[in-house]
């Protein structure tokens, strides 16, 4: 097995177009796999790496799917031609977290042993460890999960970051239970994820706030009893939970004010579920005293806390048998050359721009 030479998607310097650049992509190392990119999808992680990632240069994109291209020493469960998808946060099995049965919580995510991504002889980082805006990954063979071919490698490529995110936070992170009523903040990909994953869930109330009209739709069409502007989303909640308040509010916007509206449309005992990642000096305000009397709480919340080797396979099973329906988020299909220009001016139409590789 030898180095490739690939084009992928290089965010240059900070409040920089990221462009695309000529990459060298050595081979997997023990325990390492080589994925060929098939699909990737364009999350607002990708997008937020312009302002706030965390070195530059680096290689952007993190939701994808593939086939196995070459397997380093020591993997026997997968082979060439094997169709998988990315998973960016996959736990070490070895830390005190892991240890202590607590997965999502791990202290050290796995990632190659050695630099394998090269950009003008360097080594270059790869945003969340992974870097699939590139014709070529490589990725511990315990980051990608095999699924059944006769999966759109575009739906597939949602599963790894939108998916697990949404669906996750309420099974997982929340275990939201039946009968609960539940409001999610932006139903963009993940935000749309979250009223899948209460309908999953069983909850009685699911009201879905977003300034677009569109996405109310599809947020009505996923299983929301309610979709409604963010103008009209506390008296919604009101009217909706007979005054008592919510169970459950995800806020996937990442913005500290919206957060604070969020969690003021709780009941007694309710949780907010912080899912979107505000920008690193965020602050966000709310009153303690009624918070502390109502005995609510505040969740962050990284990739759904799944457990990601029995919930991304169980997440594609769903998606197979039609529980979990991802054709109507799929938005804008681009190719990797049309990225620069989409970052330039990100509103490409659909919730999730898919890149689809040659
Ligand atoms: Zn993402
Ligand atoms: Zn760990």
């Amino acid at each position: 097995v030898k180095a490739v030479a690939c084009e992928g998607l290089v965010l240059r310097e900070w409040h920089e177009t990221p462009v695309l650049q000529e990459l060298t992509i050595a081979p997997p190392g023990p325990g390492e796999v080589r994925v060929r990119m098939r699909a990737a999808g364009l999350c607002h992680t990708d997008l937020a790496a312009v302002r706030d990632a965390r070195s530059t240069p680096m290689v952007l994109g993190h939701e994808g799917a593939g086939t196995v291209e070459s397997v380093g020493a020591g993997v026997t469960d997968l082979e060439p031609g094997t169709p998988v998808l990315l998973c960016w946060k996959a736990p070490c099995g070895a830390c005190p977290k892991c240890n202590a049965g607590r997965p999502s919580l791990c202290e050290q995510v796995l990632d190659v042993a050695e630099p394998r991504v090269f950009w003008r002889d360097r080594p270059i980082a790869r945003i969340l460890n992974t870097g699939c805006f590139s014709e070529f990954v490589v990725l511990p063979a315990r980051c990608v999960v095999p699924f059944d071919e006769t999966l759109p490698f575009e739906q597939v490529a949602l599963v790894g970051c939108a998916v697990a995110t949404g669906v996750g936070a309420v099974l997982r992170t929340a275990r939201v239970e039946a009968g609960a009523k539940v409001a999610v903040w932006g139903a963009g990909g993940v935000g749309l994820n979250v009223v899948l994953g209460a309908r999953l869930a069983h909850a009685a109330t699911i009201v879905a706030v977003d300034p677009d009209p569109e996405r109310r739709d599809l947020a009505l069409k996923r299983g929301a009893t309610h979709a409604v502007g963010p103008a009209e989303a506390l008296h919604c909640v009101e009217d909706t939970t007979l005054g008592r308040g919510l169970d459950y509010a995800f806020e996937t916007v990442g913005d500290p004010e919206v957060m604070a509206e969020a969690l003021s449309g709780l009941g007694v005992g309710g949780r907010l579920v912080i899912v979107g990642a505000a920008a690193r000096d965020a602050t966000m305000h709310f009153r303690p005293r009624a918070f502390m009397s109502n005995q609510q709480s505040i969740t962050g919340c990284i990739y759904g806390s799944i457990y990601p080797h029995s919930d991304l396979p169980l997440f594609t099973e769903w998606l197979r048998e039609g529980t979990l329906p991802l054709e109507d988020l799929i938005g804008t299909r681009l190719t990797l050359a049309d990225l620069p220009s989409v970052f330039e001016s990100p509103s490409p139409g659909g919730v999730r721009p898919v890149v689809s590789f040659a």
